[in-house]
């Protein structure tokens, strides 16, 4: 198999799982930063952030895979036969995604190539970032800029998009294991380099000892660049949408007196709908849905095209969280001086990211009712006392539930669904309230245990 020398800009979530599975696949890696601190730790092996097998993966692709400032980008860009962007989009004020990080790494690249000698094949820069259509030739305008800018001549360079599918939590399995792999691009030379590059994954050649599941070739999907761009956005308006129609079905449920839960398992069981992306809640949020479909919304905007649907799947959602607070208002009344404890606060299980995660809307809502907020999660804790002193920390879910008037199921870690009820009820003060956020607790036993159960279109919500 033929193997590349390979940059990625950006540490993140996505460019460190994307380079260490590239690594680990045969390539040759250098991963690049300009945060210098997560560079230094990277070098010791260790991860700056949660992610299970991450370490593990970075360890077993070590002779492969390096780690630098963005300073040395000319250098790694001189070297390289792709170059991955995988730098972060976050919201604009308007709602559009941010891509200032995306511009400048692609002037610098230009720079880079401007100010080197002339190449045997030109250098493939691969958007991997999540970024809105047009994106592509943006980034291709401004590598050009940078040439200009360096007063090169003839340095040549091909634009791919890449989007990533992978989730926190689950990454480094979604990177060796995709459902596909989207390519967009106008460039025979760029399709056929990144065909290659990731011919281990598509064919599932690599060595692997921890999954023993029978190896299914990856779908290799090549189209042009806005398809590939909105594929992304495409694929996370819609479970996004398709959580918010569950909440719509939830909050009828409610009021008719059936039980969401069923609903959606006799519903999913259907294989045209499926039955992930259908737990009623408190609805989603993180660093990629609430983003991607707020950028969504804003791409139609700019051409004056309405989007009715996207914008109820994001009204449902907002209503989604508001429902917390008047759920413990209707046992609770007055939130003043209540004692509240949130269980999981990052925005999602097995992750520590705390961007869009509900918890923090709910704990300001909470405070600015003069609530007190007692906070707990296996792995976000710290970082959560850090971003938001409405919530005080705690190290153990029992502690956040001693005294509390109601607790919040926020992030159903196994470990939230697995607390003992009974331990719970003794440690709570009355009336006991636990509003399940993800409806994860069993509903039966946390009544049987004494406590107040209210979970989300369940049936055990009226009073
Ligand atoms: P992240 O915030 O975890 O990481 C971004 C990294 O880029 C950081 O380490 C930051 O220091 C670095 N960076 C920013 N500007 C830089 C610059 N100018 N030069 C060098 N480094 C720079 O982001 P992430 O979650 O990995 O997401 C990256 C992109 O991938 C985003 O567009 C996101 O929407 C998309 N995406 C994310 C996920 C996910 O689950 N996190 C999944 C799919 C796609």
């Amino acid at each position: 198999m033929e193997h590349f020398s390979v940059g990625v800009v950006g540490t993140g979530y996505v460019g460190l799982a994307t380079g260490a599975c590239l690594a680990y696949v045969g390539h040759r890696v250098t991963c690049l930063d300009n945060d210098l601190e997560r560079v230094a730790s990277l070098r010791e092996g260790r991860i700056p952030f949660y992610e299970p097998g991450l370490e593990e993966l970075m360890a077993r692709s070590a002779g492969r895979l390096r780690f630098a400032g963005s300073e040395r980008l000319a250098e790694v860009a001189g070297e390289a036969d792709v170059l991955f962007v995988a730098v972060g989009t976050p919201q604009g004020g308007d709602g559009s995604a941010d891509l200032s990080n995306v511009a400048e790494v692609a002037r610098a690249i230009g720079r880079s190539l401007g100010g080197s000698t002339p190449r045997e094949f030109p250098l493939v820069v691969v958007n991997k970032s999540t970024v809105p259509v047009g994106s592509a030739y943006y980034v291709s305008t401004l590598v050009g800029d940078g040439i200009d800018e360096a007063g090169g001549e003839g340095a040549e360079f091909r634009v791919a998009s890449n989007p990533e599918f992978l989730r926190e939590g689950s990454a480094v399995h979604d990177s060796l294991f995709p459902d596909r792999v989207v390519v967009g691009t106008d460039s025979k030379e760029a399709l056929d380099v990144l065909r290659t590059l990731y011919t281990p994954i598509v064919e599932q050649s690599f060595p692997t000892e921890w999954d023993p599941r029978p190896k299914v070739a990856v779908p290799f999907v090549t189209t042009d660049l806005a398809s590939a761009e909105m594929i992304k956005y495409a694929a996370n308006a819609f479970l996004a949408t398709k959580i918010s129609f569950i909440n719509e079905v939830a909050n009828l449920c409610e009021l008719v007196g059936a039980d969401v839960s069923e609903v959606a398992y006799g519903v999913g069981l259907d294989d045209r709908v499926g039955s992930r992306f259908l737990s009623a809640g408190l609805g989603w949020g993180g660093s990629c849905f609430p983003k991607d479909v707020a950028a969504l919304r804003a791409t139609a905007r700019e051409y004056e095209h309405e989007t009715p649907l996207l914008d109820a799947a994001a009204a449902v959602n907002e209503r989604q969280r508001k429902q917390v607070i008047s759920k413990l208002q209707r046992d609770l009344h007055t939130l003043k001086g209540k004692r509240v404890a949130l269980l999981g606060l990052s925005f999602k299980p097995n992750t520590d990211d705390l961007r869009g995660a509900p918890s923090l809307t709910i704990a300001s809502a909470l405070n600015s009712l003069g609530a007190r907020v007692i906070g707990y999660d296996p792995v976000a804790g710290k970082a959560a006392a850090q971003l938001a002193p409405d919530i005080q920390a705690v190290f153990d879910p029992y502690e956040a539930l001693r005294g509390a008037h109601a607790a919040v199921v926020v992030t159903e870690w196994e470990e939230i669904r697995g607390l003992d009820p009974s331990r719970a009820a003794s440690l709570m003060r009355e009336p006991k309230l636990i509003v399940d956020g993800r409806n994860a607790l069993d509903a039966a036993a946390s009544q049987e245990a004494g406590l107040l159960y209210r979970g989300f279109g369940r049936g055990y919500d009226r009073g």
